[in-house]
């Protein structure tokens, strides 16, 4: 008998592993059962999607942020970590796409635990590690939480098709999270609102716009390559996740997604922080999910209507949307920035 997934199983332990890494719960990453996350390619761990000459992603959306990769010969760029158990691996194979000695370099989009909660495989290796000054404390607290992760990792590989070297990975995260300090899992550069990096000759241009999905956010701009991982600022075809202990703000996000698409022409590759690699479009998507949700709740709060009555509502936009677990979340949070 054929049998999928269903989509309301995918979804809740989606949802569980964003709610894990904004601190709701104890951070855990879902099951790997039946996943297509390993690489048919003996050379590489993961599967990787190819999406330009030196840019690969790993899209998945079972195990935190999407991770993308930027490789020359000397040089290999990872951004985001996802989870302790599977950080080793970004690793291996971001240099295996490079070169075994290749100068390994690090930007975390957010704080969130599903985008840094493998640092500690990543930080120590890296000749610089980047994140935004306001995420630096935030992922400094979140050790103990980390260290737990790390040590229920191998387990969660345990009845899947994870090939002997991502089990030996985890297993190695696990006892060496032990001796992780707040210097193993934090990037040693601060930014603020704008740099540029160059590396192999190629600018990347990382921006922090308005508090948005966090406090924190970065979004990463090669311009060169029209290519750009968004963070968390785009969530594809899914519920944009609202945390209300990150420091975001719905109007913000509102900005920080303009000031996204001034950077894009209909062309751009978008990387979302979760779902599916699309285009300018996608970001387009978030901007009209987002508008259109404040201004719903904008004319709800005005008409005297109840948090709990507008948080059970749901409208055109929202429609065919995955992460349903989440809706809830957006609507009372906008509600509250918007009626505080
Ligand atoms: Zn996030």
């Amino acid at each position: 008998m054929h049998t999928t997934q269903s989509t309301s199983a995918l979804d809740r332990r989606t949802f569980l592993a964003i709610l894990s890494a904004a601190g709701t719960a104890a951070l855990t990453a879902p099951a790997l059962a039946k996943s297509t996350l390993f690489a048919p390619d003996p050379t590489l761990i993961l599967e990787w999607q190819a999406l330009k000459p030196g840019f690969h992603a790993v899209v998945d959306q079972n195990t935190g942020g999407n991770t993308l990769v930027f490789t020359t010969k000397d040089q290999a760029l990872l951004i985001d970590t996802k989870f302790a158990h599977l950080a080793g691996a970004l690793r291996a194979d971001a240099l295996a796409m490079a070169t075994k000695d290749a100068t390994l370099t690090l930007i975390n989009t957010h704080h969130h635990g599903d985008h840094t909660g493998g640092n500690g495989m990543v930080v120590p290796f890296a000749a610089d590690s980047y994140a935004h000054e306001n995420a630096i404390d935030r992922i400094k607290s979140q050790l103990p939480r980390v260290k737990q992760g790390a040590k229920g990792g191998p387990a969660r590989l345990k009845g899947t098709n994870a090939p002997d070297a991502l089990l030996k990975l985890a297993t190695q995260a696990a006892e060496e999270s032990e001796s992780w300090t707040e210097a193993s899992v934090t990037p040693t550069h601060a930014l603020k609102d704008k740099a540029t990096l160059t590396l192999a000759d190629t600018k990347i241009d990382l921006y922090h716009f308005d508090p948005a999905h966090t406090d924190n956010d970065l979004v990463v701009h090669f311009p060169d390559h029209n290519l750009i991982h968004t963070g968390d600022l785009v969530f594809n075809k899914l519920h944009p996740f609202f945390d209300p202990n990150g420091g975001g703000s719905a109007l913000g996000w509102k900005n920080a997604l303009k000031s996204i698409l001034k950077l894009c022409d209909d062309n751009t590759t978008i990387i979302p922080g979760h779902g599916d690699i699309d285009t300018t479009k996608a970001v387009k998507a978030q901007l009209n999910y987002i508008t259109k949700l404040i201004a719903h709740v904008q004319a709800d709060i005005k008409a005297g209507v109840p948090k709990s009555e507008t948080t059970q509502k749901t409208w055109d936009f929202m429609q065919g949307l995955g992460f349903e677990g989440i809706r809830e979340r957006a609507i009372a949070f906008t509600y509250d920035e918007l009626a505080g």
